[in-house]
Order: structure tokens, then C-alpha cells, then sequence
């Protein structure tokens, strides 16, 4: 019978891995409270529209990623970004009534209908930050604080902030018609995905991947455009604050007038964070504000920024997997002195196994070898003068001491 294999883009995290994905959950959990947000779970599949109203409709998200099924005459989508679940939650419990900030956190799935590559997946997961209902620049840093610690914290330092701000509704509109005007002379020579987006959102016209629209894009007078300072004077001054908040945390950063990020909901804001040691897939860390956002999913006009890391691309970068084995494995011809002892280990917190199937000696000793870091033996001599041989199965050196002293040295070397 044909095998049934794992879907293309979805992959299993197993085992020899988990350590590392625990490692980055826990540090979630610890660097962000440490910053006083709180944890937030929310669906994995919510209504399309959310999503179609939230991330926006003329983003690849809404238009070509989308996992979406009817049920009950109903549509359906496996959310492919948690930012509009999380308002959509915040809208729903009354969140707005809590004192701001609300600051919240979360973890898990997403999913997106994309070209798997390396870096890149169909189900894969997301950690991100939502602070809502601070309008002021502060909350802009404390989100990039968040990030850039919780990087740190996970040994990540070869990585790069680069910032833009987007100006609000009313300066982006201006600079969008200047944007178009410089760029319709090309219009024919784009692709047609920026001749779509050329319509819908211009500004991410500069968030193009094909080679021949970024050549245009680099143009003088395209350039002349794109660096050129647009954002009206409210919005100068939120993004200098910006900067000397992170100028004096000694964050550092550069200006990238490029960056638009992918979500139609940014506005003021915008961020990323992008190792030096991946290839072409190096973000790690896209997050900006997105003051509308609330409003217009049908809460009470509530600021917000946030941030969202893949894991699977922060996972490639801690790299090398843990060490996964038990701690010890008891060797002995007494099953019932082997399992007394296994569960004296388990019971200090020590990992520990024994042999479950009786066979020899010499074939728990191999067993042990496989499985664990050390073997504790349990002979006929051990037993009789209640001592332990610990023999380390990397190095193969061994002693014999009393067993009271076993929980001591193997805590201490766990
Ligand atoms: P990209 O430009 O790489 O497609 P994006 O702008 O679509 O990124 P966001 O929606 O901002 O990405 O998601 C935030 C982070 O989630 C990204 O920086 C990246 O690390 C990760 N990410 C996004 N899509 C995928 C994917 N299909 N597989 C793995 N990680 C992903
Ligand atoms: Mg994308």
C-alpha cells in the first residue's frame, strides 16, 4: 500500500528538535513578560472575512495564500497571521476597557499558500507582540525592545533593524501620487503583479521581489521619490522620538525607505529584522503600527503596534540541535532493584529509564548506550554493598560509589 506522506510545505517537529523549540517558547514567555505582556491563545481557523477585512485585500496574504473551506455555509480560513485574531479577541472580550497598555503575546500555527523553499512553508509558526492603546512613540520602542531582547536572549546578535515610518492616511496619499506618476512611464515594463498593485496599493510596489521592477524602482527619479521625506510634520516628529528612544538604548538600526511590509494595515511604523546568515529568506522579524486596525474591524478607535518572528527561520539560526537523551538508564539483572532506583531518579526530577524487557546484561549496557548519558549499574556487588557504578557512556569512564551520592552527581552534571 502507498505510504501517506507528510504534506508539501508542512513539516513534523520531532523529537531531537523539541528542545530547541521549548527553548524559544520559554524564552518567549520569560523575555515578554519580563515586559508585562500576558499570553493570548486564539483560534487556528477564523471567519475569511476577518482576515479579508483585516490583513486587507489586496495583499498576497488575502489574495493567493489563503487556506480557505466552506462549513455549514460558511467561510472559513486557517489563519495566515495572528495580528487580526488577536484585535478580533481584543475587540470581542472588551480589552479596551483594560488600562493601556494592553500588552499580549502569542505563539502557534500559521498558514499560507505558498512555494515551499527553504525558509519558507505552508503550516509554519509564528511569536509576536500586541501593544494596544498607546499612541505615543514609547510603545513603537518598547516593541522593538521586546523583539530585539528576546533575540538577544535566544544568542541571536549578526542581525539588522531596519526601520521606515509611512506617514499617516493623509501624507501616504500624497506621496502615492507622486509615486504613480514617476512610475507610470514603466507601467508596461512590470510585472504583473505591480501592475495589479500599481491600482490597488502602490506603496508596495517597492516591496517587489522580481529583479526587472526592482531595476526600474532603482531609477533616479523614481529614487528621488522613494527618498524623499514625505510624512507630514505629526509624523516626523512621532518617528524622531522613535529614534532617540532607540538612539539613547543603543538599538541599533538603519533607515530602509523600502520597507512597506506585506499587510495593507501599517501606518507611521514600520520595521524588520533580518539576519546576516540566512539567504534570500532572512527576515526574521516584520512589526509596525497599525492605528486603524481597530476601528475598522468595529472596535473603539484603539492605536496598536506589534511584531511578528517566524520560528522555523529563528530555529535555523540557533542551529544545533540538544542533546535529547535520557539521563540515565539503569543496568541491572534485578528488575525490581532496577525499577526501585529508576523511579528514586524520576522522583528528584532526573530523567531515567531501565530495561523493560529482561534481557542480559551485556545487552542493557548497549541499550543504554544508545539511549542515555549514563549507565547506572546495578550488579551483584553494587547491590550487596548499596552502591552505584555511574559509567559516563560518552567516555566510557566509570567508578563505583555509595548510592546516596548517585542523585548528587547526576543532578549536578543534568
Ligand atoms: P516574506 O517577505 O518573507 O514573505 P512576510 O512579509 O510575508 O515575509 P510577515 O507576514 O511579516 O512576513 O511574517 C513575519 C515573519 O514570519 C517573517 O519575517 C518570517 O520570518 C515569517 N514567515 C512569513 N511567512 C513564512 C513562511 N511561509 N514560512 C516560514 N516563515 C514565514
Ligand atoms: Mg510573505
Amino acid at each position: 500500500m502507498a505510504i501517506i506522506k507528510v504534506q508539501k510545505g508542512t513539516k513534523d517537529i520531532l523529537p531531537p528538535e523539541m528542545p530547541l523549540w521549548h527553548f524559544m517558547e520559554d524564552t518567549a514567555r520569560k523575555i515578554f513578560t519580563i515586559y508585562g505582556a500576558k499570553e493570548i491563545r486564539t483560534p487556528i481557523f477564523e471567519a475569511t472575512e476577518l482576515f479579508a477585512r483585516g490583513v486587507g485585500d489586496t495583499t498576497d496574504i488575502v489574495n493567493k495564500e489563503m487556506y480557505t473551506f466552506e462549513k455549514s455555509e460558511r467561510s472559513l480560513t486557517l489563519r495566515p497571521e495572528n495580528t487580526a485574531g488577536v484585535v478580533r479577541a481584543f475587540i470581542e472580550n472588551g480589552m479596551h476597557r483594560l488600562s493601556a497598555p494592553v500588552k499580549l503575546w502569542y505563539k502557534g500555527p500559521m498558514f499560507r499558500y505558498e512555494r515551499p523553499q527553504a525558509g519558507r512553508q505552508r503550516q509554519f509558526h509564528q511569536v509576536g507582540v500586541e501593544v494596544f492603546g498607546i499612541k505615543q512613540p514609547t510603545a513603537d520602542a518598547e516593541v522593538i525592545l521586546m523583539a530585539v531582547n528576546y533575540l538577544k536572549a535566544l544568542g541571536l546578535n549578526d542581525l539588522s533593524v531596519e526601520l521606515n515610518s509611512l506617514g499617516c492616511p493623509k501624507c501616504r496619499e500624497e506621496f502615492k501620487t507622486k509615486l504613480k506618476s514617476v512610475i507610470k512611464p514603466y507601467l508596461p515594463e512590470l510585472c504583473p503583479d505591480c501592475q495589479a498593485r500599481y491600482e490597488k496599493n502602490p506603496l508596495r510596489l517597492l516591496d517587489c521581489k522580481v529583479e526587472e521592477c526592482k531595476e526600474i524602482y532603482a531609477k533616479p527619479e523614481i529614487q528621488q521619490v522613494i527618498q524623499s521625506d514625505f510624512i507630514c510634520e505629526e509624523c516626523a516628529e512621532h518617528f524622531n522620538e522613535l529614534k532617540s528612544y532607540l538612539d539613547t538604548l543603543n538599538i541599533n538600526y538603519s533607515i530602509n525607505k523600502l520597507l512597506v511590509r506585506g499587510l495593507d494595515y501599517y501606518n507611521r511604523t514600520v520595521f524588520e529584522i533580518k539576519s546576516n546568515n540566512l539567504g534570500s529568506q532572512n527576515a526574521v522579524c516584520g512589526g509596525g503600527r497599525y492605528d486603524s486596525l481597530v476601528k475598522n474591524l468595529g472596535g473603539e478607535d484603539t492605536p496598536a503596534v506589534g511584531f511578528a518572528m517566524g520560528m522555523e527561520r529563528l530555529a535555523s539560526l540557533i542551529g544545533e540541535k540538544e542533546d535529547t537523551r535520557t539521563t540515565a538508564f539503569v543496568v541491572s539483572n534485578e528488575p525490581l532493584e532496577a525499577i526501585k532506583l529508576t523511579e528514586e531518579l524520576r522522583a528528584k526530577g532526573i530523567s531515567a529509564e531501565f530495561d523493560l524487557t529482561n534481557k542480559k546484561f551485556v545487552k542493557q549496557l548497549e541499550k543504554a548506550s544508545k539511549v542515555a548519558k549514563y549507565a547506572l549499574i546495578l550488579g551483584e556487588d553494587e547491590l550487596k554493598l548499596n552502591q552505584v557504578t555511574i559509567k559516563d557512556l560518552d567516555t566510557a569512564e566509570q567508578k563505583t560509589i555509595s548510592r546516596r551520592d548517585v542523585f548528587d552527581i547526576i543532578g549536578v552534571r543534568l
